[in-house]
């Protein structure tokens, strides 16, 4: 849709161009949400499309994800043989509520700063044990767990004018065995559970990652797969009835039980 409320788009090509910032200013990613609806408090959009980061760097340490990677980008990623955990990519894009058309434009960046519960590519980054680099305006950068960049339905930790840089994803974590469970009401519909379970070649360091049902992602860590009388304990215990995401999208208890049943499924899978 037209924004009809700006009255200025920047293009810059270096951030050393954008001068100054005030409360109408908006990063522009993909745009898929950003056009979708109105935005009448921002008057000024920094397009960062120019700005010309690789999508995907593969290092020794592990992958690095530009902000500005576009979801279509990440899905075609093969990486290194001994990346087991690659196809989990895949599995995360596929759960989006979303058309080949926004696949194309809306950026990994996008989608974990839109810090949506449904936001799958914080579910695969946060579930990789991903780290985001964050510049903030006139600061030095910071890095902080995807686990702790959101923080509810719609929030997350950036500061006005901070820009979400690029997320790392761990080599130790890429080399991990997953398992992955979504769940919508509707058979499109936005998901109500994606919970993702990681556990490494030797079996040991398990985690648990809860996403969807609750409003910001949710880890429980065990030094090895653990039973399924302690994994069900530790969930009760981390998310008692009223700590799930109640919305359209499913109740707080329809999401308790499905998180429950399907983090059972996953332990089988991985043990
Ligand atoms: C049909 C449709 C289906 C959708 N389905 C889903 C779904 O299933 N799950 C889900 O989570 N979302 C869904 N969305 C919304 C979704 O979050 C976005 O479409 C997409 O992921 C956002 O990416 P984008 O690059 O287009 O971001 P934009 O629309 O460009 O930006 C989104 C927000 O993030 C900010 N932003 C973007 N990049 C950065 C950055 N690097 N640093 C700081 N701030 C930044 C922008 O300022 C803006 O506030 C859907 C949207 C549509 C239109």
């Amino acid at each position: 849709m037209n924004l009809s409320t700006i009255v200025n788009v920047k293009r810059p090509t270096s951030l050393d161009e954008v001068q100054g910032w005030h409360d109408g200013c908006s990063w522009l990613a993909g745009g898929t949400w950003l056009f979708s609806e109105p935005q009448v408090a921002v008057d000024t959009l920094i397009d960062l499309d120019r700005l010309g980061w690789a999508p995907l760097t593969v290092t020794e340490a592990g992958l690095e994800i530009a902000a500005t990677c576009r979801v279509v980008e990440l899905h075609a990623f093969a990486g290194l043989a001994e990346w087991h955990a690659v196809p989990l990519f895949r599995q995360c894009i596929d759960s989006f509520l979303m058309s080949f058309k926004i696949w194309n434009a809306a950026t990994i960046g996008g989608n974990v700063c839109m810090s949506l519960p449904a936001g799958a590519m914080i579910s695969l980054t946060a579930a990789l044990e991903g780290v985001c680099t964050l510049w903030p305006r006139g600061g030095v950068p910071r890095t902080v767990p995807v686990a702790e960049f959101v923080t509810g339905n719609h929030a997350n930790v950036l500061q006005p004018g901070e820009l979400l840089r690029s997320i790392h994803l761990p080599a130790a974590a890429l080399t991990k065995r997953t398992a992955m469970r979504q769940v919508s009401l509707t058979k499109f519909g936005r998901s109500a559970a994606l919970i993702i379970g990681t556990v490494g070649q030797d079996g040991t360091d398990f985690l648990l990652t809860v996403t969807a049902a609750t409003p910001k992602p949710v880890q429980l860590r065990f030094p090895a797969c653990p039973s399924a009388d302690a994994l069900r304990a530790a969930l009760d215990a981390r998310l008692p009835p009223d700590a799930y995401f109640a919305d359209v999208h499913g109740s707080a208890p329809y999401k308790r039980h499905v998180t429950q049943y399907l983090a059972e499924q996953i332990r089988t899978e991985l043990a």
